[in-house]
């Protein structure tokens, strides 16, 4: 098939062209680089199955040369584009996170109409917002605060999802809605600034492991390589199977818990640190995967310990220094 992954030169993206490419797919990979790199997908530019685009999501895709149907049907989209990291997400970069949920998934989906492919939305557990109910099913409407600095991610994914609906209720799309949970592992950047990045370097380096708030509160960790493995079985899921549906590890941890994982790992003499709660920071956060299970037959199967030594390597080698 040929394969367009938006977003494909950051964190999840890059690990999905991979896949794909490996299972003799063509892969266009397009992004604009805000936080994805091109070191991600270096060694692919010479694969004749596999090419970049720079190219906005904001700005109409339909008008690019390499993505007209004349230039070839693309059969499938992964839309991922939109920096996921709080950091990268909010503050001055707010109104282009709203503008690239909105705005620019009207515009790859107007592609996939162009093409009738399956288009598939990469959403997420934000869409919970501060939840209420733990474990959180499908069927929970979620606790988002309109206005605060976390809306424009939450309001934004939420947003999509009712486009994309509303792409398949009118002009019939074929598409697939998953809700990504905390997902960590090769390909991240060590300067992404989420949990799981920040600890494993600081540890590396020896710095102030960082903890906001008290570190009571949770989160659970998918393994990217098991995240992957969940959206192609959403993508090539019967056309009945739109989803939503929630992709994640249901191994739930305090952020406590998780700066121990890491110190107990590597013993370079850094020690922890409390700061300040961000507002809004969701208090639980764990998958109910009843879903998955029955309807993709997928459950995870990398669990945090391995998933943990895995990107430990990975860092260790981005940031060149031996873990011990
Ligand atoms: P990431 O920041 O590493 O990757 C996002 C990619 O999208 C980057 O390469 C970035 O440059 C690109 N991008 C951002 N805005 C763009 C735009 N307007 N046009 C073109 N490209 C743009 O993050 P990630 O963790 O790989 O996340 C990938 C997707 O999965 C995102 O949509 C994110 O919301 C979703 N998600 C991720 C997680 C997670 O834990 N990693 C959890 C929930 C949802
Ligand atoms: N967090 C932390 N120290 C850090 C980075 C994050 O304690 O250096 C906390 C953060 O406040 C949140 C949890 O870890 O409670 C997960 O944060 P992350 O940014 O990875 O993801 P999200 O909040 O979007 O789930």
């Amino acid at each position: 098939m040929r394969i367009l992954v938006t977003g494909g030169s950051g964190f999840i993206g890059s690990n999905l062209v991979r896949v794909l490419l490996a299972q003799g797919h063509s892969v266009i990979c397009l992004d604009n680089n805000y936080t994805g790199r091109m070191s991600n997908i270096e060694e692919l530019l010479d694969n004749p199955r596999f090419t970049f685009i720079r190219h906005d999501i904001c700005n109409p895709l339909i008008s690019l040369p390499e993505l007209c149907p004349q230039k070839g049907v693309i059969d499938q989209i992964y839309n991922l584009a939109c920096p996921a990291s709080p950091p990268a997400y909010q503050g001055a970069h707010a109104l282009d996170t709203t503008r690239t949920c909105t705005i620019g998934v009207f515009n790859v989906l107007e592609l996939a109409v162009a093409h009738n492919a399956t288009i598939l939305q990469a959403s997420t557990s934000e869409v919970y917002g501060d939840p209420l109910v733990r474990p959180q099913p499908e069927s929970y409407r979620g606790n988002v605060n309109t206005h605060g600095i976390r809306a424009c991610y939450d309001e934004g994914k939420r947003c999509a999802e009712s486009i994309f609906f509303d792409y398949a209720r009118i002009y019939g799309l074929k598409i697939k809605v998953i809700r990504i949970f905390n997902t960590y592992g090769t390909f991240m950047d060590p300067d992404d600034g989420r949990v799981v990045s920040n600890f494993i370097c600081q540890a590396l380096q020896g710095k102030d492991i960082t903890i906001y708030g008290d570190g009571h509160q949770t989160r659970s960790f998918c393994y990217v390589d098991d995240l992957v493995t969940g959206m192609t079985a959403t993508m090539n899921s019967p056309a009945d199977f739109t989803g939503p549906v929630n992709l994640g590890n249901p191994n739930e941890f305090t952020i406590r818990e998780l700066a121990e994982k890491v110190t107990a790992r590597i013993k370079n003499g850094s020690q922890v640190v409390y700061h300040d709660l961000p507002q809004d920071d969701p208090q639980f956060r764990c998958p109910d995967i009843t879903l998955a299970k029955t309807r993709l037959n997928w459950a995870p199967t990398i669990m945090l310990d391995e998933g943990l030594e895995r990107t430990i390597e990975w860092f260790a080698r981005c940031l060149n220094i031996k873990a011990n």
